[in-house]
């Protein structure tokens, strides 16, 4: 079943609206003939000046926050409505720097996607071990704990429109990526939890895509695993020649 193949880049806290401009108008030219579904997400503040040079392009934006409620007394928050009424087609939820700076647990994670997913942006949901748990050996309890709880509630149906993020929390902004085997069995068992959940189908439309020190030496042999469907890039995704290359493997 061929399922969407997605090269997405998560600028986190990097970029002025000033260097926004000029990084995603290089990224929309250089990506203009990639074959696969090309995605930015920018900090909140950049986005409508993304999303006003993006317009018409092949490459897509998502935000990489936002709050589950729909509106109200929360300062410093913006919720799906807003993203929306933006142009904001995807959200990042459950990175694990949110996880660990920002508290977010499993539940929020879980609300946020049904928030995400009502509201009619795709969610990117994020789940990866730690060094220390893949080293207990529990990654793979671990990760299909991840699933299981912030896929409570989400339908069949809802399911097919959510892209997975296998980030291993040790390969995130440390140079120190997973081997092609290591990434893509747990883009499998992901699958295979995936299936117990919903169905064998439901599992083989998913996008699951690997992120950890993602560079464009290595995105080739990783994308051309079974289970991975792409990449979540931080770092190289702000050098646009660096992603375009990731972008067209
Ligand atoms: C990320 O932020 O999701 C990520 C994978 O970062 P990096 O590519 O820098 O490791």
């Amino acid at each position: 079943m061929a399922r969407k193949i997605l090269a997405a880049g998560n600028w986190k806290m990097n970029m002025t609206p000033t260097e926004a401009k000029t990084l995603i108008t290089e990224l929309v030219e250089k990506c203009k003939g990639a074959k696969n579904d090309v995605l930015v997400c920018p900090p909140l503040v950049d986005l409508p000046a993304v999303l006003e040079i993006a317009k018409g392009t092949n490459v897509k934006v998502g935000a990489q926050n936002f709050y589950y409620m729909d509106k109200g007394a929360y300062t410093g928050e913006v919720s799906a409505d807003m993203l929306k009424d933006l142009g904001v087609e995807y959200v990042i939820i459950g990175h694990s720097e949110r996880r660990e700076y920002f508290s977010e647990t499993d539940e929020i994670i879980n609300k946020k996607v049904t928030k995400a997913l009502e509201k009619g942006l795709i969610p990117v949901l994020c789940c990866g071990e730690s060094l220390q748990q893949r080293e207990d050996n529990v990654t793979f309890d671990f990760i299909r704990t991840q699933i299981k709880i912030a896929l409570r509630g989400v339908s069949k149906e809802d399911m097919t429109k959510i892209v997975i993020a296998y980030e291993p929390i040790w390969a995130i902004g440390t140079g120190k990526v997973a081997t092609s085997e290591q990434a893509n069995e747990v883009c499998a068992d992901i699958r295979n939890c995936l299936a117990a959940i919903y169905d064998q189908e439901t599992a083989d439309r998913t996008t699951i895509l690997y992120g950890g020190s993602v560079n464009k030496d290595c995105a080739a042999e990783l994308f051309a695993m079974s289970d991975i469907d792409g990449g979540l890039v931080g770092g190289a995704s702000l050098k646009s020649e660096d992603f375009s290359i990731i972008a067209n493997a």
